[in-house]
């Protein structure tokens, strides 16, 4: 992990949080190659959830949304860690994260456990009191559910259907660390799956999902290994659900959570009707009949999963005798889709270098670099994950052809310079 974290920091993926101040509790900026990894696998997650189907729509629904949905969803109430307080050096722990009676800091007495809730608390408009506190979304979902009626009227929808989308979310843990796998601030991508409440129904396609969404990690670059299923103990289940599997990662420190698969039954559309007044049910022309659907729903943090796709694609090996540290991220995944690269720095190989790169960059997001030896520059790329380099030397300037360097195999071999787009398309499998 130390290694990954070194990675990110000296290439520009993920920098901490407000670093010249001495950084903020666990946040993160991301930087001009983490930017573009982050939406590479938003775009991975969304084509495949939402564009490519015909029975999941988007919605992006506001940060801050009234208190009472905390109300209904039952988050002011059960969104609660048990916390303790070591009574001499007052640290807090959660109790869950405690193996032993006393503060494993010093040693001293704990206090008994109290309830913490994790949302932000804010205040909207001018005067700060309890009438304006807002909370800042603890998770994605609500704004599907408060939407519901909005879609059912709007989007001639049929069940089952999924409405889908990714934004940020906050929770002020109490334990956040292990790099970007527990922040405050993070962003999700979530989708609420609505179907028939009867339970044959419920449960084909909570399996379904399950394995849709192990496959989708799988197809982009997660070895199956690393990879695994955990359903939850009934005593673990959130407040919400009928049964929730975890698909768990190998990670360094352990496998841990991912993405977490949830039954939420009727629950939220129960809960939302009840406190706004508002139908939420949908009329169902076959049995001309009108329920609240039940909910199948998939959640997943980005910042998790990119995580995720980093720590399997580090890799460490050795190239014409020397080391070198690669990330084998898909292609599509890829910040940096090529490397473009003149082999000397004379006879117009760099100006023809940058006509290249500028061709590229209409379709790919492509570097250009002619600082130090051949080498080096493949290697600066490689740590990047940059999946090809394309290097122009004296026969480009002879026959219009450029030598294209895999990443993983560093196999070389000649493409015509108008052949060379639709080359990287092909080995790319998706331009983004
Ligand atoms: P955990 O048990 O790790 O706290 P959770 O079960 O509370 O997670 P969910 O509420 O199911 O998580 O959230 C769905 C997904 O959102 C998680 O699988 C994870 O990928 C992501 N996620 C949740 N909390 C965080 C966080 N603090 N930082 C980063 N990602 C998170």
């Amino acid at each position: 992990m130390e290694k990954l974290v070194n990675l990110c920091k000296r290439r520009g993926f993920v920098f901490p949080g407000s670093d010249i101040y001495g950084g903020l509790g666990s946040t993160f900026d991301y930087g001009p190659l983490g930017i573009e990894l982050k939406r590479n696998v938003r775009e991975a997650w969304w084509s495949e959830v939402v564009r490519r189907r015909f029975d999941v729509l988007g919605l992006d629904s506001a940060i801050l949304m009234h208190p009472r949905t905390w109300a209904a969803s039952g988050h002011l109430e059960n969104f609660t860690d048990p916390l303790v307080d070591c009574r001499s050096c007052k640290q807090r722990f959660r109790s869950s994260d405690l193996s032993t009676q006393n503060c494993p800091a010093c040693g001293g007495q704990l206090t008994e456990p109290r309830q913490f809730n994790l949302m932000f608390k804010t205040f909207i408009g001018p005067v700060e009191d309890s009438a304006s506190t807002v909370y800042l979304r603890p998770e994605t979902a609500q704004g599907i559910f408060v939407n519901f009626a909005n879609i059912v009227d709007t989007q001639r929808v049929k069940l089952p259907f999924g409405v889908a989308q990714t934004g940020k979310s906050f929770r002020n843990e109490i334990t956040p660390g292990n790099f970007i796998f527990r922040t405050r601030e993070f962003e999700q991508m979530e989708m609420e799956f609505f179907v028939r409440p009867d339970e044959t129904e419920e449960q084909r396609w909570f399996d379904y999902w399950v394995e849709e969404r192990l496959n989708w990690f799988v197809k982009f670059g997660i070895r199956r290994e690393n990879l695994r299923l955990r359903p939850h103990d009934l005593e673990e289940l959130s407040h919400y659900s009928r049964g929730t599997t975890d698909i768990e990662y190998r990670y360094p420190f352990g496998w841990g959570e991912l993405e977490g698969i949830a039954r939420r039954g009727s629950y939220d559309l129960d809960r939302h009707s009840e406190m706004s007044g508002r139908d939420l049910s949908y009329y169902d022309e076959e049995s001309k009949s009108r329920f609240r659907p039940w909910v199948v729903e998939p959640a997943l943090g980005l910042d998790r999963a990119m995580l995720a796709f980093m720590l399997d694609a580090f890799d460490e090996d050795i190239v014409e005798g020397e080391e070198r540290v690669v990330l084998r991220l898909d292609p599509r995944l890829a910040p940096i889709k090529a490397g473009v690269f003149p082999l000397l720095r004379k006879s117009g190989q760099p100006e023809k270098a940058w006509q290249v790169a500028e061709m590229l960059r209409k379709s790919f997001m492509v570097s250009y670099d002619q600082a130090g030896s051949i080498g080096r520059r493949y290697r600066r790329q490689d740590e990047a994950g940059t999946p090809f380099g394309v290097t122009i030397d004296h026969q480009t300037m002879e026959d219009d052809t450029v030598t294209l360097r895999d990443r993983d195999s560093t196999t070389q071999v000649r493409v015509a310079v108008a052949d060379l787009a639709d080359e990287l398309t092909r080995r790319i499998g998706w331009s983004t």
